[in-house]
C-alpha cells in the first residue's frame, strides 16, 4: 500500500465519520435541502474532470473529460441555486415580520448566473494569457491550499443545515469553497489546454442555471435523480479514460480504484435515470416483476464482481473491462425496474449515496483528496437519509429495494381492510360550525396536499383561523409526501413559517387537547392500524396520533387508500368526518362558505 493510499483512505474514513456527526444533526425540516445541497458538493468531481479535460493525453479523454465537466458543472450549479431557493423559503415569524431574511431579491439570483457566464467566457480569453505569463511558477502548494479550505468550506456548509436559521450562510460558504476549488484547479499543472474545460463550464452553468432556477419544487425529487446520473456518468467517464491512459502499467490499487468508480459509476447512471423517469411519469411508476428477478440480479452482481476481482490480477483484460462496465449499466436499470415509483425517494437516497461512493473513487483514481472527502459526504448523506426514510416507513433497506412494495402489499392488505364501519360525511358549512367553537387546529398535510398543490390555501385557511384568534399547529410526518421534508418545503412556500411547523415527536402529545385535527391528504400517516392492527403491513410505523384530537376532519377526494394500499381505520372512528373532494376545492369552498 503506498504511502499516498493509506492518507486517502485515512480521510475517507474520518470524513464519513465527522459526515455522518454533522448530517445527523439536520433537522428532518431541512432533509429536501440536504439532498440537494450534498448533490451540488458531489459536482465537486468537476476537478477532476477539469483535469482530465484539460490535459489533452488523448482525444478521447478530451472528449470524455469535456463532457465529464459539463455534467459535473450542471450539479454544481443546479444544486447551488435550487438548494438556495429551498432555504429562501424557510422563513421563521420574525423573519417573516421584519422580512429581512432574504440576500437575494427577486431576478437576482438570474443575474448572478448571467454575470457567471459572461465572467467564465471573458476568463477564457483572459486565462490562457495569465497562464502563459505566470505558468513558470510552481503553484502547486497554492492549488492544495486552496482544496484544505474548501473541505472545510463544505463541512461548515453541512453544519449550516443544522438550522434554518444559518442555513444559507451554510451554504454560501459551500458555494464559496465550490468556487475556490475550481479556480485552483485553473493551476493544475497538467491542465495544458482551456479550450474544453472552459466549453463544458459554459454548457454545464447553463442548463444547471436553468435547472435550478426554473424547475418547480414538486420536481425536485426526478431534479435530483437526474442530477445523480449525471455525476455517475461523469465518474464513469472519467474512469474508462483513465483505464485507457493507464493501460500499460495498471498496478492492484489503481485497478480496485477504476473498476470501482466505473461499477458504481455505471450501474448509478442507469438507475438515477431510471427512477427520474418513474417519478416524472415516463415510465410506468409500478413495479415490474418476473420470476426469477433476484435471483438474476444476484447473478449479475455476481459477475460484475467477478469481472473486477479478474481485472485486479489481470488488468490488460480489455474486452472483460468493457464487458463488466456493460453488466453495470444493465444491473443499474434491473436493479430499479421492480421497485414502484412511490418508493423512489429511498431509491434516490440510496443512488445518492452511490454517485458519493463512485466520486470517491474518481478521488482514489485521480488521487484528489477532496473529491475522496466530498464523496465520502454525500455517501454518508446518502445512506443516513435511506435509513432514517425506512425507519419512519418500519421497512428494512432490503424490503424496498427487493420487496416489490405496493404490489405485493396490495395483495397482503386483506385482513387489515376489514376494519368497516359507518363512514360520516360533512360539508363545508358544517365545518365551518365546528370552526366557530373550537380554540385549537392541528392541520395535518399530507401526500394529497402536494397533489392538489393546495398548500397555498393551507396556509391562508391557517392565517384566517389565527385571526379569529385560534391556536395553529402543523403537524409534519418524517414521510408524509413522497421525499423526505416533502411538507416542510411545500408548506415553506406557501409562506408557512417554520417555527409553526411540528414534527411527529413534538406535536403527538399536543392532540389529545386539540379541538380540531385537519388532515389534509395525508393518510397513512395517521391511520391506528400502525398502532392497533397486527395483520398490518404497516403495523409498527410511528404516526401521528390524529385520532386523540377531540374532532377530526379529513379532506380528500375518495375512500380509496394511501401508498401502502391499506384501508385506514381512522375513516370509521364517530369522532371523524370526511369532507371529499379536491383538496384544493374543499378549501375554496370552505373559504367561501367562512366569508360568507
Ligand atoms: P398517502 O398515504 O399516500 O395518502 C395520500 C392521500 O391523499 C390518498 O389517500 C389520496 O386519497 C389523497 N389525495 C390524493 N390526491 C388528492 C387530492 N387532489 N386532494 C385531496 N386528497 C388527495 O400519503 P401520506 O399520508 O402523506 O403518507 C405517505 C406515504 O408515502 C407513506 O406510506 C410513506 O411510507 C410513503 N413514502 C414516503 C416517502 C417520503 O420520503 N416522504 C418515501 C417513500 C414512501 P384520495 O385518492 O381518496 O383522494
Amino acid at each position: 500500500m503506498t504511502q499516498e493510499l493509506e492518507t486517502g483512505l485515512y480521510i475517507f474514513i474520518l470524513a464519513g465519520f465527522l459526515g455522518y456527526h454533522v448530517i445527523s444533526r439536520v433537522p428532518p425540516l431541512l432533509h429536501t435541502p440536504l439532498m440537494s445541497a450534498t448533490n451540488a458538493m458531489s459536482g465537486i468531481s468537476l476537478i477532476g474532470s477539469m483535469v482530465v479535460a484539460g490535459a489533452g493525453h488523448s482525444a478521447l479523454s478530451t472528449v470524455f473529460g469535456f463532457i465529464a465537466v459539463s455534467c459535473s458543472s450542471t450539479n454544481v450549479v443546479g444544486g447551488f441555486l435550487i438548494t438556495d431557493r429551498m432555504l429562501k423559503m424557510f422563513k421563521s415569524e420574525r423573519d417573516q415580520a421584519s422580512q429581512a431574511a432574504t440576500l437575494f431579491r427577486g431576478r437576482e439570483a438570474q443575474v448572478v448566473l448571467a454575470g457567471l457566464v459572461v465572467l467564465l467566457l471573458g476568463g477564457v480569453l483572459w486565462f490562457q494569457d495569465l497562464r502563459e505569463r505566470f505558468g513558470h511558477l510552481d503553484l502547486s502548494q497554492a492549488l492544495k491550499f486552496s482544496y484544505i479550505l474548501s473541505a472545510a468550506l463544505f463541512i461548515l456548509g453541512l453544519k449550516g443545515l443544522s438550522s434554518p436559521k444559518y442555513a444559507r450562510k451554510g451554504m454560501f460558504l459551500a458555494e464559496f469553497g465550490m468556487v475556490m476549488a475550481v479556480v485552483g484547479t485553473l493551476f493544475h499543472p497538467a491542465i495544458v489546454t482551456y479550450r474544453w474545460i472552459f466549453l463544458g463550464l459554459i454548457i454545464g452553468s447553463i442548463v444547471g442555471g436553468g435547472m435550478g432556477l426554473w424547475i418547480p419544487m414538486t420536481a425536485v425529487p426526478q431534479r435530483t435523480a437526474l442530477s445523480h446520473s449525471l455525476g455517475a456518468l461523469a465518474a464513469t467517464l472519467i474512469g474508462i479514460s483513465e483505464y485507457i491512459r493507464h493501460a500499460g502499467d495498471l498496478g492492484r490499487v489503481l485497478m480496485t480504484a477504476i473498476g470501482a468508480e466505473v461499477v458504481i459509476g455505471g450501474l448509478t447512471f442507469t438507475g438515477s435515470l431510471m427512477a427520474a423517469g418513474k417519478l416524472q411519469g415516463l415510465l410506468p411508476g409500478a413495479p415490474i416483476t418476473y420470476r426469477g428477478q433476484n435471483a438474476s440480479n444476484i447473478g449479475l452482481l455476481a459477475m460484475m464482481v467477478g469481472s473486477l476481482i479478474y481485472l485486479i490480477f489481470m488488468p490488460a483484460t480489455a474486452p472483460l473491462f468493457y464487458l463488466m462496465v456493460c453488466l453495470a449499466l444493465l444491473f443499474g436499470f434491473l436493479l430499479v425496474v421492480p421497485i414502484g415509483a412511490a418508493d423512489m425517494p429511498v431509491v434516490i437516497s440510496l443512488l445518492n449515496s452511490y454517485a458519493g461512493l463512485a466520486d470517491a473513487a474518481m478521488g482514489f483514481v485521480l488521487m484528489n483528496k477532496i473529491q475522496i472527502i466530498t464523496g465520502s459526504l454525500d455517501g454518508t448523506s446518502g445512506l443516513l437519509l435511506s435509513i432514517l426514510m425506512c425507519r419512519a416507513m418500519n421497512r428494512s433497506a432490503m424490503n424496498v429495494l427487493f420487496g416489490a412494495f405496493g404490489k405485493i402489499e396490495k395483495e397482503e392488505a386483506g385482513p387489515a381492510a376489514e376494519a368497516k364501519g359507518s363512514v360520516r360525511s360533512i360539508a363545508p358549512d358544517e365545518v365551518v360550525v365546528l370552526f366557530d367553537s373550537a380554540r385549537s387546529v392541528i392541520i395535518v398535510p399530507g401526500y394529497g396536499m402536494a397533489v392538489a398543490q393546495a398548500q397555498h390555501g393551507v396556509s391562508e385557511l391557517a392565517r384566517v383561523l389565527m385571526k379569529r384568534g385560534m391556536d395553529v399547529k402543523y403537524a409534519i410526518h418524517p414521510v408524509a409526501g413522497r421525499m423526505p421534508g416533502h411538507m416542510n418545503v411545500l408548506l415553506a412556500e406557501a409562506n408557512v413559517p417554520y417555527d409553526q411547523l411540528y414534527a411527529m415527536e413534538q406535536i403527538n402529545p399536543y392532540f389529545a387537547a386539540a379541538d380540531i385535527a385537519l388532515v389534509v391528504g395525508a393518510n397513512d400517516v395517521t391511520n391506528p392500524a400502525a398502532k392497533n392492527n397486527k395483520n398490518s403491513p404497516l403495523y409498527g410505523m410511528p404516526i401521528l396520533e390524529v385520532d386523540r384530537a377531540k374532532s377530526i376532519i379529513v379532506l380528500k377526494r375518495s375512500m380509496r387508500p394511501g401508498f401502502a394500499g391499506v384501508d385506514n381505520e381512522l375513516y370509521y372512528n364517530p369522532k371523524c368526518m370526511m369532507l371529499f373532494g379536491d383538496a384544493k376545492d374543499s378549501l375554496n369552498r370552505l373559504f367561501a362558505t367562512l366569508k360568507s
